[in-house]
């Protein structure tokens, strides 16, 4: 079968997320029938760079030998059992080597991202509801935040376009200005910047902290927001303030996490420790559904108590599973058989100065690397911008999806340096 008959049976039958179905009476579905490396193929034998990491997922490449044999030998033994009153080897190993990773005591399992942030809400509140103060019901976010887009991951997140229509719906958080760089003032370093808007988050804490369970946001790059970047102060300072106010600080990393910004972990370049840690997408190199919630051990020991209604009895059916849980073992044996950050810090620099001519293009503005993402917002005034640009890309063979005017690369970590000069070049080509 034809690229066209699966795009037209696909449409037919299967609803498609962050779409709107209409549009593609205009804009091709494009099947995929493999994936190896950094590529993709159709069924017509054409192949696509996956510049955006299949929304953010994948680090070592679609078909990882290393990763496709630990999830083949899991599936000899164990493909999933409850977590509850069970356990099992993978899962007991992950929790160790994060808890390594992360200085976090405890891991609590979900499936996806916006389920990671739903149980820190959760969790937060009911910690503080625990230790008698159960009037700390009420989060602060950063504007053009995103957190997932379940109800709860809504009231946290502030990208109109998904939260709008259901905004009848969720309890909206407290919002407080990005430190986003883009947004300094002439003459104002991003430092100064991020610390300027740390002063105005420190008004809100002071002012409502009685009231406030958790202050969550994304360290150094909010994604959604069209990969705004933050100079690390901010999250010094928000530690200091969490701290002082007696707030919980939840990093939600699920897109900036497992190397991205260029450490294991974005939050290491703040020096800080989180009360609450997310992790999602890279968990599994892109492999499975797999979220964890990482938390300090004075958080585990405020349910640890007689009482059921003091436990945290939330649960997913899928907690955990094990051949999920056996990829991302598979994803940090890779971080440490191939030194990974190491080798992403050599890419990074290699790709910015290929990148040199881009930067430089009269239609580009705010050019911006974190580790192994690159962002740049393009002068074009036509609205259609967005559907040209991610169509021209396509027809060059490139997988790329700008949001808005913003053109970001956020590609698997096994890129080349001519996969690098063939996304770079075609870039060039598209402006
Ligand atoms: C993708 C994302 C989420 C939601 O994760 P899902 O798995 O899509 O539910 C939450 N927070 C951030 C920062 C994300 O990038």
């Amino acid at each position: 079968m034809k690229n066209r008959d699966w795009a037209s049976r696909s449409l037919k039958s299967v609803w498609h997320p962050c779409t709107q179905m209409k549009r593609h009476e205009r804009i091709p579905l494009f099947p995929v029938s493999k994936g190896k490396g950094a590529w993709l193929y159709d069924f017509e034998g054409r192949r696509y760079l996956d510049a955006i990491s299949s929304w953010w997922v994948n680090l070592f490449g679609h078909c990882n030998p290393k990763i496709n044999a630990a999830i083949s030998s899991q599936l000899e033994k164990l493909e999933h059992v409850i977590l509850a009153g069970f356990t099992h080897e993978p899962v007991i190993e992950l929790s160790e080597r994060l808890s390594l990773r992360s200085g976090l005591d405890h891991a609590f399992y979900a499936s996806d991202g916006a389920s990671s942030v739903e149980i820190a809400l959760k969790m937060s509140f009911h910690y503080w509801k625990n230790t008698g103060k159960p009037g700390k019901k009420n989060f602060v976010s950063l504007k053009n935040g995103y957190h997932g887009e379940t109800l709860g991951a809504l009231s946290v997140t502030d990208i109109p376009i998904f939260r709008d229509t259901y905004s009848p719906l969720i309890s909206q958080s407290i919002l407080a200005d990005s430190p986003d760089f883009r947004l300094a003032e002439a003459g104002e370093t991003s430092e100064q910047y991020a610390l300027r808007m740390a002063e105005k988050l420190k008004k809100i804490l002071e002012s409502s902290h009685e009231t406030i369970a958790a202050l969550i946001l994304e360290p150094l790059v909010q994604g959604a927001a069209g990969m705004a970047m933050h100079h690390p102060v901010y999250l010094e300072r928000a530690r200091q303030l969490c701290d002082r106010y007696e707030i919980h600080l939840i990093a939600d990393e699920i897109a900036v996490g497992f190397g991205r910004t260029g450490t294991f972990f974005a939050h290491e370049q703040g020096n800080i420790k989180p009360d609450f840690l997310c992790l999602s997408k890279g968990i599994t190199g892109g492999y499975l559904p797999l979220s964890v919630v990482l938390v300090q051990g004075k958080i585990f020991d405020a349910f640890y108590d007689d009482r059921t209604s003091r436990g945290f009895l939330h649960s997913h059916s899928y907690t955990g599973n094990a051949l999920a849980c056996r990829a991302a073992l598979a994803v940090l044996d890779i971080f440490e058989e191939e030194n990974v950050i190491v080798q992403n810090l050599e890419k990074s620099r290699i790709m910015n100065e290929k990148s040199n001519q881009l930067s430089h293009h009269p239609k580009v503005k705010h050019f911006r690397n974190a580790g192994m993402i690159w962002a740049f917002e393009v002068e074009d005034e036509r609205e259609d911008f967005q559907e040209r640009f991610y169509l021209e890309a396509l027809e060059r063979g490139l997988l790329l999806r700008p949001m808005g005017n913003t053109v970001y690369f956020m590609p698997p970590y096994v890129i080349d340096e001519e996969e690098m000069d063939f996304l770079v070049q075609n870039t060039m080509e598209i402006l």
